[in-house]
């Protein structure tokens, strides 16, 4: 299924759709509604293990959503009651049990907020087993997981909890966290993090029809979109652009993540290239990208500059703060500045649309 989190644009979901991927990981009643209103076909899960009852009980009773994820029993206890209908509990769930799992590998860690431990999941399981119609364990490694690792030793939980609970196991699902490539961060090929998910998984003691289900957002949008921003002002190797920390720059400021710096300027520049840090355009001092993004020398106000690799957790995290917000949309067909997924494919035409939003 692919995160919707990570990039909730609808031009984007339904090119995932177009591409064959039926499922969508929503995470917010407001992400149900989007998705549901572009495709009417579509599976959902409810993959946040906190949930707002009103909001599960829409899901399921409106939306045709019965996947939902959880990590406690009273989590349990409400999806139970949002879910029955003239007090006969649903019996068409599908319930994944959240662990909690380490994060060692990963750029960003998710593993302190949610997630039962596997030594404990015991009684949960149980408990979850006796109202769901397939029982599903799900984990998170953390985004950007640099070793495929992270998840045979997530699936070695997985098995302690299978273990200790003795219970069936319908459905795994590793979550997601499957890596893009970034400036510094080369992860190697996805194949080898399938190869070693599928030999966890065999080895599994799971009903022999068990799925083995996957939640990548970054990975299948971080290539979709570039922000193209413009230099307004050059103090040193300092440029001032017009988005930044409270717009699609949150992780460059933040957690100082790089991304892939492409200067756009009729003619080009010969000069030679060297790195940049930025400053967004809103008035406060934390609105600051150290980098370092490398560029030509010769930047300079007016420029233009593309920062590619901005398709997850870029667009999605802006915001309107201090009035700078985003332009215009622009729809293109050009490759991604990087990618995980090798270049076996033609370039089509350049733009082929141009929409005002
Ligand atoms: C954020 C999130 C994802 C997507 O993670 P990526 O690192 O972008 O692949 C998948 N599942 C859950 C439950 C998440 O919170």
């Amino acid at each position: 299924m692919y995160a919707v989190k990570a990039n909730p644009s609808p031009d984007l979901i339904v090119a995932l759709w177009d591409a064959g991927i039926t499922t969508f990981d929503v995470a917010s009643i407001a992400e149900v509604r989007l998705v549901r209103g572009l495709l009417p076909e579509a599976s959902l899960c409810f993959m946040h293990p906190v949930k707002g009852e009103e909001a599960i009980a829409e899901a399921y009773h409106s939306h045709g959503v019965r996947t939902f994820s959880l990590d406690s029993e009273a989590e349990l206890a409400k999806i139970v009651a949002a879910t029955a209908r003239d007090g006969v509990n649903a019996t068409d769930l599908t319930l994944c049990v959240r662990l909690r799992v380490s994060s060692a590998h990963s750029k960003l860690s998710l593993a302190s907020k949610f997630g039962v431990a596997a030594e404990d999941a015991g009684p949960l399981l149980v408990a979850t087993r006796q109202v769901a119609d397939a029982l599903g364990i799900c984990f998170h490694v953390g985004s950007q997981a640099m070793s495929p690792q992270a998840y045979a030793e997530a699936l070695a939980q997985v098995r302690t909890a299978i273990v200790g609970a003795g219970v069936t196991v319908d459905v795994v699902d590793v979550g997601g966290g499957f890596p893009s490539v970034y400036p510094g961060m080369e992860p190697i090929a996805l194949d080898a993090y399938f190869e070693v998910i599928s030999r966890a998984f065999e080895a599994l003691p799971v009903s022999y029809s068990a799925e083995l289900w996957c939640e990548p957002g970054r990975a299948l949008s971080a290539e979709y979109a570039s922000v193209l921003v413009r230099v307004e002002a050059r103090r040193d190797d300092v440029l001032y652009i017009n988005d930044g920390a409270y717009g699609a720059l949150f992780d460059a400021a933040h957690i100082h993540w790089r991304f892939p710096a492409k200067l756009v300027r009729e003619g080009g520049s010969r000069a030679r290239t060297m790195g940049f840090s930025f400053y967004g355009p809103t008035c406060d001092d934390m609105d600051f990208m150290r980098g370092p993004f490398e560029l030509p020398a010769d930047v300079r106000a007016g420029d233009y500059i593309e920062l590619g690799m901005l398709g997850a957790y870029g667009s999605a995290m802006r915001t309107g703060f201090n009035g700078f917000t985003a332009g215009a949309t622009i729809i293109a067909r050009d490759e991604p500045m990087e990618t995980v997924y090798g270049a076996d494919e033609e370039t089509p035409d350049n733009i082929v649309q141009l929409r005002q939003k």
